[in-house]
């Protein structure tokens, strides 16, 4: 077969075509900012806060500094820390366990789906203990989990249920916005998850009060009222920069996410080729492909062979959580999560961006097939 030769490398991920986009729009918010010195917290977060909650369909928002501290304060506001355990899906970036990490509870991790490659119900119940407090379902990739089968699982056991909604801001679930099926949503902002800011940030989406004014405490040293502090709290907040930016982005999100949906269909109807796999994508989901994830059992050849055809492959995620150095101590052993050891081992992702072109699709598409 051909294989189609391209000079100029694909990569994985560019973020330089979006922001040349709306660069003149930050640039002017920016602007505003800075003659108002809204550096931290202040009015273009809260602008962005309650345009977030409307996106999202939750009564509440709250900026936060990014999404690791989003989960840990997630754990905090639901009352988990020391002695409790949080059940999790060895299948995700890190981060989702440094919530529990951070207030003392323990991640406990299960395998994800062999299919969706996202958090398995059926593997929740045998993972809970009388310390069980909360689950956290991770929207892996931009797509989200089985939220009813989880919910179920969680209500019959009286756990928390929160989104680690990092990868998926404006993916749909039965043709709703996630962000508001958990009791809480922790969201990231950074630069290169689909919205981004132009900085380090985070957030979460709830819809209860008495959480969302907690979390207003937390983030601020602990203080509602100025040099009162009614608890030990935290400096969290989020920069009104990034801010700004983020709810000049937030305008473009769904036309970013909807072109990732075309980019990934033309993956799924081009990519023929039967030694890759890809996530399977059951019904109720309506990711916004914030990776694109294949699998081979030949990983170093197709890697090689992507890069003599100048495609630049990533891998998300290498290593699975439980067989992280940092969780030595929780004794996990190869052989623990089939699942997700499979995917660590020969997960590869194509390039996934808005500003990819049809082109430039196709390229890869006929590089993958040649393989
Ligand atoms: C990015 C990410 C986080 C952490 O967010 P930061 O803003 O980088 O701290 C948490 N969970 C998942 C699944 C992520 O992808």
């Amino acid at each position: 077969m051909s294989q189609v030769v391209d000079t100029k490398k694909i990569p994985c991920l560019d973020l330089k075509g979006q922001h040349q986009q709306v660069k003149a729009e930050i640039f002017e918010a920016f602007e505003r900012v800075y003659e108002n010195t809204a550096f931290s917290g202040g009015p273009f977060v809260e602008e962005f806060e309650k345009a977030f909650a409307a996106y999202c369909g939750t009564k509440y928002a709250v900026g936060l500094s990014n999404g690791t501290v989003a989960l840990q304060l997630a754990m905090q506001v639901l009352g988990i820390g020391a002695g409790d355990e949080v059940i999790i899906p060895a299948n995700t970036f890190i981060a989702s366990a440094w919530g529990p990490s951070h207030v003392g509870a323990t991640p406990v991790f299960i395998d994800c789906e062999a299919d969706t490659w996202e958090i398995d119900p059926a593997k929740i119940e045998a993972a809970i203990t009388p310390n069980t407090k909360a689950v956290i379902g991770v929207h892996l990739y931009g797509q989200p989990f089985n939220i009813e089968a989880v919910q179920a699982i969680c209500k019959k056991h009286n756990l928390f249920l929160v989104e680690d909604a990092a990868q998926a801001q404006g993916a749909k679930y039965n043709g709703q916005n996630i962000g508001g099926f958990g009791d809480i949503a922790c969201f990231s902002f950074y630069p290169g998850k689909n919205l981004g800011a132009c900085g380090e940030a985070g957030g979460i989406t709830t819809n209860n009060e008495e959480y969302y004014k907690h979390l207003q405490s937390l983030r601020n040293h602990g203080s509602v009222v100025r040099y009162y502090h009614d608890e030990i709290g935290y400096n969290f907040r989020m920069g009104g920069l990034e801010g700004a930016s983020l709810s000049i982005k937030l305008k473009y999100l769904d036309s970013w996410n909807n072109r990732r949906r075309d980019i990934a269909s033309m993956y799924h109807k081009g990519i023929t080729n039967p030694k890759i796999k890809m996530q399977s994508q059951p019904a109720f989901a309506d990711p916004i492909y914030h990776i694109f994830v294949v699998t081979t059992d030949e990983k170093e050849a197709f890697v090689k062979h992507l890069a003599d055809n100048n495609i630049v492959a990533a891998f998300h995620y290498p290593i699975p959580c439980h067989l992280q150095k940092a969780y030595t101590h929780l004794n996990y052993k190869i052989g623990d999560m089939p699942n997700s050891e499979y995917l660590a081992a020969h997960c590869v992702s194509l390039p996934m961006y808005a500003e990819l072109s049809n082109d430039d699709v196709n390229t890869v598409i006929s590089v993958v097939n040649s393989f």
